[in-house]
């Protein structure tokens, strides 16, 4: 599956907002957003009003490269929500959030979801005991999810775990750091998820 290889602060100048793709980056003064906060390219600051579309266009483009997706894997996620009961955007961020490379990056982890990738790809990573090291695994209420004991003098995880105060654990998360290991509590309510991001114009997208 092709995945995008360039500049990731591109991607935020395109949205015109931080998606933390970086890590220690993104909380400085060298983020590409706070210097330049226009869209790149030649006609990047002369860009008129969107359209309906192109404001769906935009806010699914902006989801998708917040959790580092491909189109296909994100309109399979849409798919599976529209299938469940309540609010399909909501359903949708839920899915979105359950990933396991996501929670690797929420409990600190790891500095941003590419990392998270990394660190579950390579088998950094138990769920409930078991080494887990396909990022796409859903998490459920009540799964643990810890770092190997051989995997814990790694810099990387250290370092991410060190900084994680900055952003904050959210609320449907447990984590006690000594032990390395998190608690995915509960499936969390819109309101928690407290996402900057519309996603039924989302919904709108991919429901013509
Ligand atoms: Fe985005 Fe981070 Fe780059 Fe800033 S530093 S533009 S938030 S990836």
């Amino acid at each position: 599956m092709a995945r995008y290889t360039g500049s990731v602060c591109r991607l935020c100048r395109r949205e015109t907002m931080k998606l933390y793709l970086k890590g220690d980056r993104c909380y400085s003064d060298k983020c590409a957003v706070e210097r330049r906060n226009y869209p790149p390219g030649q006609h990047g600051q002369s860009r008129g009003k969107f359209s309906d579309y192109g404001l769906q266009l935009r806010e699914k483009q902006k989801i998708k490269r917040m959790y580092g997706l491909v189109e296909k894997q994100f309109k399979t996620y849409f798919k599976h929500a529209d299938r469940q009961k309540g609010v399909t955007g909501t359903n949708f961020l839920i899915l979105l959030e359950r990933r396991l490379d996501n929670a690797v990056y929420r409990f600190g982890f790891a500095d941003s979801r590419s990392q998270a990738r990394q660190v579950v790809r390579h088998n950094h990573v138990l769920v409930n005991g078991k080494k887990v090291n396909v990022p796409s695994y859903l998490l459920r209420p009540g799964d643990t999810v810890t770092i190997a004991e051989g995997s814990r003098q790694i810099s990387i995880i250290n370092d991410a775990l060190e900084a994680l105060p900055r952003r904050g654990l959210p609320s449907w998360l447990e984590l006690d750091k000594a032990k390395y290991e998190g608690i995915f509590k509960t499936i969390p309510t819109r309101e928690e998820m407290n996402l900057p991001v519309q996603e039924q114009l989302v919904v709108e997208f991919y429901s013509k």
